[in-house]
């Protein structure tokens, strides 16, 4: 008997899927589920979080609402693994924080900014908030504290993320194939290219049924934004520590130019996906979460731009206030990381190595249950 409600419509869609496998060449969740006959709770969780919620197994289904059948794929996937994200989370008495997303961050990120408000006022300077420091943040907040509050959250959110991945990897991996080099391999290609987002050739569906590209590229915007944020982020910190090159960076230096760069991928990315997500069917998703989507791509805007604020307006009186800010921001997103949208990323990434795995070697008749 499967665990909860979600999990039993998976079953009940999956097998109805299994029967009919007019789906198979959309996405990888197709080919997965028909390496088997029945699913367990490993598996069903497997193929949700497989599942890139394209959209495209929807419209064109003959057994979609309002036939008796009642088959939605892509809302109820996405349930099952939005469910999956509290499931694992570590520790797990902050599971709840998937369940009110959107108030958790907000909270997490005004403490935050409040924080430093505070902080800078009371330890640095009483007028650090209102008076230029020559582009200088360290005259506002020691380099070393800096490290050490970011470097602890890091630290915090990289240990939950390990357990949650670990507990997660268990129980969708069960006693499938070893994953070899290869496999890892077109598991790293499929996510750096988001292949699945590709819903059969035509792209996500959105509004009025029309498969785009649009979702796909926003969320490309969005992915190596945030990759180059965090490159830009480990060059100034080879540049301080490695060569003792202090900031602040000239406009034309890589640090600098590697935020610029990223910094816009983080600005068109949410906000794109923030306009797609606002006229997408709604169908097609899992109602009851929306708000923790529009948490994470709104942190992700936020740090982005108040990032560009700080740099264009470093020299001004502007420049403590604007500090506090975004610092707040970046924290906040840094601590709500494990319990929020971010981690669908990783989830993905593991289902997606599994599904490689798979793919090189079929299992056998008896572990698909013939
Ligand atoms: S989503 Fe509909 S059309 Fe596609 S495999 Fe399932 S039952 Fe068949
Ligand atoms: S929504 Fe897209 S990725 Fe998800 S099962 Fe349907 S076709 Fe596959």
């Amino acid at each position: 008997m499967l665990a909860t409600e979600n999990l039993r419509e998976a079953d009940r869609l999956m097998t109805v899927c299994n029967a009919c496998r007019y789906c198979e060449g959309l996405c990888a969740v197709f080919p997965a589920m028909e390496m088997r006959r029945t699913f367990n709770d490993g598996d069903l969780t497997y193929l949700a979080n497989l599942c890139h919620q394209c959209g495209a197994c929807l419209p064109d289904c003959q057994y979609a609402p309002p036939h008796q059948f009642d088959v939605n794929v892509p809302a109820a996937l996405a349930k099952l693994r939005n469910d999956s994200y509290a499931a694992y989370a570590w520790p797990g008495f902050l599971a709840g924080a998937f369940t009110r997303n959107g108030l958790v961050v907000t909270a997490l990120a005004a403490l935050s900014v409040a924080g430093f408000i505070i902080g800078f006022v009371g330890f640095s300077d009483p007028s650090a908030l209102w008076s230029a420091q020559a582009g200088d943040f360290y005259k506002v907040m020691p380099h070393e504290a800096m490290v050490a509050l970011f470097g602890l959250v890091a630290l915090y959110a990289v240990l939950a993320f390990a357990f949650s991945l670990r507990a997660f990897w268990r129980d969708i991996r069960s006693d499938g194939p070893r994953v070899g080099v290869i496999a890892f391999a077109q598991a790293l290609a499929d996510t750096f290219t988001l292949r699945y987002l590709g819903g059969g050739g035509g792209g996500c569906t959105s509004e009025n049924e029309q498969p785009s590209a649009r979702r796909r590229v926003y969320h490309h915007f969005t992915f190596y934004g945030f990759l180059l944020c965090f490159a830009a982020t480990s060059v100034a910190t080879l540049y301080h520590y490695g060569y003792g090159w202090y900031a602040p960076y000239a406009f034309t230096s890589l640090p600098v130019l590697l935020g610029i760069i990223g910094g816009i991928g983080l600005l068109v990315g949410p906000a794109g996906l923030f306009i797609l997500a606002r006229r997408r069917d709604h169908h097609l998703v899992d109602l009851a979460r929306t708000g923790m989507d529009t948490a994470f791509i709104a942190m992700l805007f936020l740090t982005s731009l108040t990032g560009f604020l700080l740099m264009i307006l470093r020299d001004s009186a502007a420049m403590g206030f604007l500090l506090s800010l975004h610092l707040g921001v970046v924290l906040g997103l840094f601590l709500s990381l494990p319990y929020g949208k971010f981690v669908h990323g990783l989830y993905r990434f593991l289902a997606l190595v599994k599904y490689a795995a798979e793919r090189r070697s079929p299992l056998t008749m008896s572990e698909i249950g013939i």
